[in-house]
């Protein structure tokens, strides 16, 4: 059986969530901690607890809707100058609802908004490694994208 979930009892109308949009494939509602006011979440209506276990379609789905929202936001709230999208896939990306969902976070002009999960540290790497890494996930990326 599967655990308890937030987000597919948000989902089945059994936790109350300011729900923006829903269609039969996802549902995006504010998060309950607003990074900033407009902080909405993309997730999948079939439970789905990480990248791996959700289809291709829906995942580009939750991006088209993810897309269209972030738009929203920029028309429609008054000081947004841009948009951040998050997606923490597994609990040593930060991940802590195991349903999948995509952020979208409208940011603010020095919104002083700092990611400690997601930033992106980086340190230079030599070529070749950087080719044999690359070559280790093209092998896994060609083929037909609907499967
Ligand atoms: P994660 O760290 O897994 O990427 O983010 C999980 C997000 O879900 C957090 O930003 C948290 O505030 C949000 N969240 C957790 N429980 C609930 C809930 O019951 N309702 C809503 N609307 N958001 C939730
Ligand atoms: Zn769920």
């Amino acid at each position: 059986m599967q655990p308890p979930c937030p987000f597919c009892d948000i989902i089945a109308g059994k936790l109350p969530a300011g729900i923006v949009y829903r269609d039969e494939h996802c549902c995006a509602f504010l998060d309950i901690n607003l990074v900033n006011p407009g902080h909405v979440l993309v997730v999948p209506i079939r439970h789905a607890s990480g990248l791996a276990d959700l289809d291709e379609p829906t995942g580009a789905h939750l991006f088209t809707i993810a897309r269209r929202i972030a738009k929203a936001q920029r028309t429609r709230l008054p000081e947004c100058r841009g948009v951040t999208l998050l997606l923490a896939d597994g609990k040593a990306a930060g991940q802590e609802v195991f349903h999948v969902h995509l952020h979208v976070i409208p940011r603010r002009e020095n919104d002083g908004v700092r990611f400690q999960r997601g930033t992106v540290h980086g340190t230079q790497a030599e070529q070749d490694k950087l080719t044999v890494i690359a070559n280790m996930l093209t092998g896994c990326l060609s083929g037909d994208t609907r499967e």
